[in-house]
């Protein structure tokens, strides 16, 4: 079975067209038998991050996160969330309530991450952070009070308490200096201190793939999953603490981060990763590293099809052999193109203008065999993310001891909400490849802010009780 939708070639060159991709990208695309070993696999990473003596060389890091429950509805007050490192960074208030029922109020802003910062000293990015949050703040006209905060920081970071994270190393596009190996919490502290003009409480460091799952688990109480395809990618889960090695304790579950984004790392995924994954790892800031994420994230798959297409034109199969500085400039074909490419309706006039810009004259052919190309670039993501989603799954399964698994994950992340066609590969995927479960999958409407708000509620719940 392969899982690339015929598509009705216009011209005469149909056909060709057709040959052209599958000599091209017969590679990108799998089979199910190819799909479960990869699953198989992935979930052998798993039991290998979470053990104690096979942590240390595990390119799943199997992070523990220091989350044991989703929200339990008992949650309140006035919270800010933290959201760094996702597309946008974005700073909000929300207020948790409780008249009859549980209820949310959120207010949020977006503020700038010049590449220069992002680039810069560590100092100068928890600077800039400091100074977003104190004009929020500012803003909010609650410059006078101590409000607990949540800081939903999107990168892998070691934790012994909800309220410290210790940086591994940097991903995506972020490579501010001095931060690895770093308390982000601390590093925030000291900005806002430095400054003087306001206090601020920050009781937990939340992954984003940890603050979907919890803003989810607000909605949907079996929601024990949370995944993030986005910029990056990676996923979390409820885990049995005795399952965990490097946590005390046998009792109840804990949110593990698996870091997935850097599934591969150690050669495992060498069979399938093809020529255009290693030369956009090569281009990278991180060569080697969150091998997995290069495969299916939004930041590298436009850029994949970019490769494709300029290996095609060298060999006169596109756009008459042209090949335009536009073309060859790294980034200038993005993952949102491909989106507007595979949208059926507009498709046809999308892709006109996104490839005039790229300054090449496409022939109809041309259009047909590029939307083809953005097809099996953006299947093959959705199909291996069903891989590793379907090992999770599996293992929660396990874990209950149960015939059939019902559960809910909590999804969110830009390339998941915009690609037209994405969610629904996924999710048949899944469902494939895990028979005897009832999966729901719930996009998590307002980001991770509002699950980090719970999280810090918990935590400051917990703290008030242990004050008095
Ligand atoms: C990071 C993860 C994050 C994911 C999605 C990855 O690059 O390592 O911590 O959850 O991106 O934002
Ligand atoms: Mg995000």
């Amino acid at each position: 079975v392969t899982f690339l939708p015929s598509e009705e070639g216009s011209g005469k060159g149909a056909a060709l067209i057709s040959a052209v991709i599958d000599k091209y990208l017969y590679s990108m695309r799998f089979s199910d038998e190819t799909l479960l070993d990869i699953m198989q696999q992935f979930r052998r990473e798993l039991a290998k991050g979470l053990g104690r003596d096979t942590n240390p060389t595990a390119a799943l890091k199997m992070l523990p996160t220091f989350v044991r429950s989703i929200p339990d509805g008992s949650e309140k007050g006035d919270f800010i969330a933290l959201d760094l490192g996702g597309s946008n960074f974005r700073i909000l208030r929300v207020k948790v309530s409780h008249e009859k029922k549980q209820t949310v109020q959120m207010e949020s802003q977006i503020y700038d991450t010049p590449e220069d910062i992002i680039h810069g000293s560590g100092t100068r990015l928890f600077d800039h952070v400091a100074e977003c949050l104190g004009d929020f703040m500012e803003k909010q006209n609650i410059k006078d009070k101590k409000l607990p905060v949540g800081f939903t920081f999107s990168f892998p970071c070691q934790q012994t308490k909800l309220d410290e994270g210790f940086l591994i190393t940097w991903t995506k596009r972020f490579k501010a200096g001095g931060v690895e190996g770093m308390d982000v919490v601390k590093l925030l502290n000291k900005a806002i201190k430095k400054r003087g003009d306001y206090d601020a409480d920050i009781m937990a460091v939340v992954n984003d793939t940890v603050g979907t799952m919890m803003t989810c688990g607000f909605d949907d109480q079996r929601c024990e999953v949370g995944i993030i395809i986005g910029t990056g990618t990676n996923a979390c889960y409820m885990e049995e603490l005795r399952n965990i090695d490097l946590v005390e304790g046998d009792e109840g579950r804990m949110c593990v981060n698996t870091e997935w984004g850097a599934f591969g790392d150690d050669g495992r995924l060498e069979d399938i990763r093809t020529e255009f994954d290693r030369e956009i790892d090569r281009g990278s800031i991180n060569p080697g590293k969150q091998l997995f994420e290069k495969m299916v994230s939004g930041m590298y798959m436009g850029e994949l099809v970019r490769l494709i297409l300029v290996k095609m034109a060298r060999e006169g199969l596109v756009f008459e052999g042209r090949i335009t500085p536009e073309l060859l400039t790294k980034g200038k074909f993005e993952t949102k193109h491909i989106s507007a490419i595979e949208k059926s309706k507009e498709g046809l006039s999308k892709a006109r203008e996104i490839l005039t810009r790229l300054g090449v004259e496409p022939s109809t052919d041309d259009f047909s065999l590029v939307s083809q190309v953005c097809t099996v670039v953006s299947f093959r993501s959705a199909n291996l993310i069903a891989a590793a989603l379907a090992g999770i799954l599996m293992r929660l399964k396990e874990n209950k001891g149960v015939a059939r698994l019902r559960t809910t994950v909590g999804i969110d992340g830009s390339l998941y909400k915009m690609h037209p066609q994405y969610a629904r590969r996924l999710h048949k995927a899944v469902r494939r490849l895990v028979p005897d479960t009832d999966v729901r999958f719930l996009l998590s409407e307002s980001g991770s802010g509002k699950g980090a708000a719970m999280v810090t509620a918990v935590a400051y719940r917990l703290a008030e009780h242990s004050r008095q």
